[in-house]
């Protein structure tokens, strides 16, 4: 099941107190219509009746999806600075959910789900929406640096990461995040260049920028982290 709660939050822009229901976890087989808002970007975003400002939550999220294989645990984005923490409360959970106490069903079904750190709503609708496309996240954030680092326009508008948010047959759309959560115009790469890059396969992407994977978390954002 998912798991809902209210909560009051101040409007950042007025400070009147504001209603909002938030998901601690999102089971999406069961609530296809809370995955359907993370994909369209609504989930935990709300308008003030007051000022008309737009609120987003960015708060911890359990996401699962066992026909899909997923189990991608969801932080605040700042929590980032906290890797390490964060790597080992997901490594908990997860043991606590699939571990050696669990059934031996459950602990197979673990065996086979694809287990994901995410930091913000932007990068969990990233992974979802990779392997829905059946996309190699490895292969897709490999791509993201290349096309940061040959992108003057990108790098004018100070633009560190890429968040897929579309796959055609065709293309990857991504929209953007600049300094402070700034969006820029969107950016469209051709699938063949995510094609050229998968058929180097992961072992050699892996050796060429091992800061990629960070056990469960696999992103570009692992790069800027280093010291
Ligand atoms: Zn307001």
């Amino acid at each position: 099941m998912s798991l809902t709660h209210e909560a009051v939050v101040a409007c950042r822009s007025c400070g009147v107190p504001v209603t909002v229901v938030v998901a601690d976890s999102l089971n999406a087989e069961r609530h296809p219509e809370l995955k359907a808002r993370l994909l369209d970007g609504t989930l935990h975003r709300f308008q003030c009746a007051q000022c008309g400002a737009d609120l987003v939550i960015d708060k911890q999220l359990l996401y699962f999806d066992h026909a899909r294989g997923h189990f991608f645990f969801c932080f605040p984005r700042p929590r980032i600075a906290e890797l390490a923490a964060c790597l080992a409360e997901v490594r908990e959970v997860h043991d606590k959910a699939f571990g050696a106490e669990a059934p031996p069903e459950i602990q197979a079904l673990g065996k086979h789900m694809m287990l994901r750190v995410c930091f913000g709503l932007d990068q969990l609708r990233d992974k979802v929406i990779a392997d829905d496309a059946r996309l190699s996240d490895l292969v897709l954030e490999e791509l993201k640096c290349e096309v940061l680092g040959s992108r003057d326009d990108l790098r004018a508008l100070s633009v560190i990461a890429l968040w897929l948010v579309r796959v055609t047959p065709d293309a990857l759309e991504f929209v953007t995040e600049g300094p402070d959560g700034v969006r820029t115009p969107p950016v469209t790469v051709t699938r063949a260049l995510y094609d050229e890059l998968a058929a180097r396969g992961h072992a050699a992407i892996l050796a060429a920028r091992p800061a990629l994977v960070r056990g469960p978390h696999v992103s570009m954002l692992g790069l800027v982290l280093e010291p």
